[in-house]
């Protein structure tokens, strides 16, 4: 690796986690051609990832996927719509408190591509940053004309003026006005559900969610997708867990598990993806199939590019 990677982190400098520059892992080995090129969607896959449930996985999940996609060539979008800011933190993309980003867009009715951020990740991996003022935006949505809709507009205004793959929208963990945005902002829904006890708990609120919003404000949401996240291979609970989504969830259960990983949960403290922090671990490989698997399924139900 040269150093020209080193500027990459040039936003964590004065942070203590901040890697020295031997530490810094290869990244380009994300945009290098090892991957195939995978298939390009017709049009703008846009997909919310939500589960009320904290803790299971959707910010891990969004910023791997989108890193997958992205390092499989193709343009990548992550909305962070939440207050914490995980998925700003692990694309390596500041989002400090001031930092404009979906506040701006959602409450200011900013244009989203004011504010993105491209993510040192890979080559076409833009994130539109959540501060901890996103907070706020839950009350002051409330009286903002088309609350509801407001992330809606932005991303019709974004994508008719450019051509963007794949726009993932990372919820926080609860079912207000934020993530009702992100529903009715998408076609798509994936659900990460993680492989331990009362994993299917909460599904079901989620499920009745989504039948609000497609009776109502969006016709076009479904549920395309679930991925199992930290499956233990150990034990029997997982399997067990695995097998009763499978059941229910047949056609949207994507076939590779992604297991319990230490290097998935290390790669967000240095402000990475677990894609470019350690791409031979088995939790990287994970999320590179399923990121395949999800490209490969939006585009056999679309038909060909
Ligand atoms: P959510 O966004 O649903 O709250 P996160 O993606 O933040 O969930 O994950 C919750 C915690 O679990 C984080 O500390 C994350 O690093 C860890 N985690 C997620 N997936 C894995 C995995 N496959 N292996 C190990 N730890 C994981
Ligand atoms: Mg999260």
């Amino acid at each position: 690796m040269t150093q020209s990677v080193a500027p990459r982190r040039v936003a964590y400098d004065t942070e203590e986690f901040a890697p020295s520059p031997a530490d810094l892992p290869d990244v380009a080995a994300a945009v290098s051609r090892e991957t195939p090129e995978l298939p390009v969607p017709d049009a703008t896959r846009v997909i919310v990832i939500a589960n009320q449930k904290g803790g299971v996985g959707k910010t891990t999940t969004a910023v791997n996927l989108a890193a997958g996609l992205a390092a499989g060539g193709l343009s990548v979008l992550v909305i962070d719509l939440d207050p914490q800011g995980n998925a700003s933190t692990a694309l390596g993309v500041a989002h400090e408190s001031g930092i404009a980003g979906t506040y701006e867009v959602l409450i200011d009715g900013a244009p989203i591509e004011r504010h993105v951020q491209h993510s040192p990740e890979a080559a076409n991996l833009w994130v539109l940053p959540a501060t901890i003022d996103l907070a706020g935006a839950e009350i002051g949505l409330v009286d903002v004309p088309g609350r509801e809709s407001r992330l809606l507009r932005a991303i019709e205004r974004l994508t008719a003026r450019h051509r963007i793959d794949y726009i993932f929208i990372d919820c926080p963990p609860s079912l207000g006005l934020l993530t009702l945005n992100a529903l009715v902002a998408a076609r798509e829904l994936l659900v990460p559900i993680q492989c331990e006890y009362y994993a299917l708990e909460g599904v079901s609120q989620l499920l009745r969610t989504i039948d609000m919003v497609k009776g109502t404000m969006n016709d076009r949401l479904r549920l395309s997708t679930i991925v199992l996240t930290m499956y233990d291979a150990r034990t029997r609970l997982s399997a067990q867990v695995a097998n009763e989504v499978r059941t229910h969830f047949a056609a949207e259960t994507l076939p590779t598990a992604i297991p319990r990983s230490v290097r998935v949960s290390e790669a967000p403290s240095y402000g990475q993806t677990v894609i470019t922090y350690h791409r031979a671990s088995a939790g990287a490989q994970a999320y590179l199939a399923a990121a395949e698997e999800l490209a490969r399924r939006g585009s056999t139900a679309k038909g060909r590019r």
